[in-house]
């Protein structure tokens, strides 16, 4: 019985109610994890996108708060996107490790080539079938896993994966203001304020439509580009302050950064514009259907027997247009394998546009270029508990952004094209995050009350002894039902 006793006394030391680590003392910090979660000390992420934010856009403003980021945390000299560098597909991969060949949003625009109907980026967001058509975005796995996500303005927000949503968002709403720093504020309040202090999410996606906008009505080397830069600036001294105000800041993760950059357009009187309707032998009249006018780069789906005719046509039709068969596409581009895509794909030059019928694009920057032009990278920072300080590192792709992402949360990743290994000198150490921190507290409490349990054992003994010793004194018989019986749950501690 006493041998049983102390068992009891290691269990309890060792049970995870006792042995769970401190807890804030905050509201959002003490509410406990319900579900499966995996590490009970895992933290917080934020991921971050400002769209087109290109890897060098900080090298001609003043940055102040992205370099103390900087310090604080990690700085990738740029991160190379998937192609095509285009918004929606791109984030999509930051969502899901895949490539875009992989995961199938092909596009921002949704079209079907039988009715010739398309829908815009805006409209796109809402065609659940064109988003979940494989390849689950973290907010579902980490649901699944028993985490809470949330997203706002995120492409992809409004879709429905496996009839599951991101269960915490706010969908952009039409025709937003995208540049209005006020409303910048009130969404960080919410994400940070809201969603991970009061309501204890776990990861969230949050999106900025600059400086996209901006770099393509001005172009990136425009004053107007530079100014909004100091803008996302501030917004991000913003974030780091708010997440400090709710003392989230020793456990949350923060990543910032982007799709894709941005480049100049071509405009002067000099430049041989590309127009398909120009080229020598070219007839939209051998066209079913096209996605042209869109940038850099174009889809054409030939009628019946004519794409050998269109191809050879086009492929000698510009020396800044380059044509392939869709099976021909650069492997490394790894845009080639969806039959989403159309069988001609055409890539312009760094600078120049694709037009259909004649040149209707103003633009002064552009993007969706081949993803080794380097005005198409995007920028990468990270801080938080989890990464190193101060640590300036190489570039990589972002397919490995979403692995780093569930090693960060605790979860299993599905199949993606990533790797942790691109990413893990990153991390504070090598370990598996989140196992032994907590094993070293775990530690601490099995040693503290190891003691306590030493200390009662012996108080036990003394007591049963002395106990047993009066009963003898008083009742010679009783020892054989003392033994048998009611055991010790009457006993005196
Ligand atoms: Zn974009």
């Amino acid at each position: 019985m006493l041998l049983l006793n102390l068992v009891f006394l290691c269990q309890l030391a060792l049970s995870p109610s006792v042995a769970a680590p401190y807890q804030g003392t905050h509201p959002g910090l003490n509410a406990p994890h319900t579900g499966s979660s995996p590490r009970s000390s895992r933290n917080k992420l934020l991921l971050i996108s400002f769209d087109g934010f290109r890897w060098d856009y900080d090298r001609d403003v003043d940055t102040p708060y992205l370099d103390k980021m900087g310090r604080d945390g990690v700085r990738a000299a740029y991160v190379t996107p998937p192609y095509l560098t285009i918004t929606s597909p791109s984030h999509f991969t930051l969502l899901t490790g895949r490539y875009i060949e992989n995961h199938g949003v092909i596009h921002n625009v949704w079209f079907n080539t039988t009715t010739q109907e398309k829908k815009q980026y805006y409209m796109t967001q809402f065609v659940d079938s064109y988003w979940d058509n494989g390849s689950l975005p973290i907010w579902i796995t980490a649901q699944r896993q028993g985490l809470k996500a949330g997203s706002l303005h995120f492409p992809g927000t409004a879709a429905t994966y496996k009839g599951e949503r991101v269960k915490v968002s706010q969908v952009e709403p039409r025709f937003y203001e995208h540049n209005n720093e006020t409303d910048w504020r009130i969404n960080v309040d919410k994400v940070i304020g809201q969603w991970f202090y009061e309501e204890d999410l776990d990861f969230v996606s949050l999106y900025f439509g600059e400086p996209d906008s901006t770099g393509h009505k001005y172009g990136p080397d425009s004053p107007e580009r530079r100014e909004m830069v100091r803008q996302v600036d501030r917004t991000v001294g913003y974030i780091r302050d708010t997440a400090q105000r709710h003392s989230l800041s020793d456990r949350l993760n923060i990543i910032i950064t982007a799709d894709h950059g941005m480049t100049t357009v071509l405009q002067n009187n000099s430049v041989d514009k590309i127009t398909l309707s120009k080229i020598p032998g070219f007839d939209f009249r051998d066209i079913e259907f096209q996605l042209l006018d869109y940038g850099p780069t174009g889809m054409l789906l030939p009628k019946e027997g004519m794409l050998e005719k269109v191809y050879q046509v086009l492929r000698r039709g510009h020396p800044h247009l380059h044509v392939y068969k869709k099976e021909d596409m650069p492997g490394r581009l790894h845009y080639s394998n969806h039959p989403r895509l159309l069988p001609l794909i055409l890539i312009a030059d760094q600078g120049y546009v694709l037009n259909g019928f004649f040149p209707v694009q103003t633009n002064k920057g552009e993007h969706g270029y081949d993803n080794q032009v380097m005005d198409m990278k995007p920028f990468f920072r990270a801080v938080g508990p989890d990464f190193q300080k101060n640590l300036a590192v190489g570039p990589f792709e972002t397919v490995n952004v979403y692995p780093l992402m569930c090693h960060l949360l605790g979860l299993t990743p599905e199949v993606n094209d990533g790797s942790l290994e691109v990413t893990r000198q990153m991390l504070i150490t090598n370990k598996d995050l989140g196992s032994n921190d907590n094993r070293d507290v775990q530690w601490e409490l099995l040693i503290g009350l190891s003691a306590v349990a030493g200390f009662l054992a012996v108080v036990f003994v003394v007591t049963t002894a002395y106990t047993m010793l009066n009963r003898r004194k008083q009742r010679p018989d009783s020892i054989t039902e003392d033994l048998n019986g009611e055991a010790y749950e009457n006993s005196t501690f």
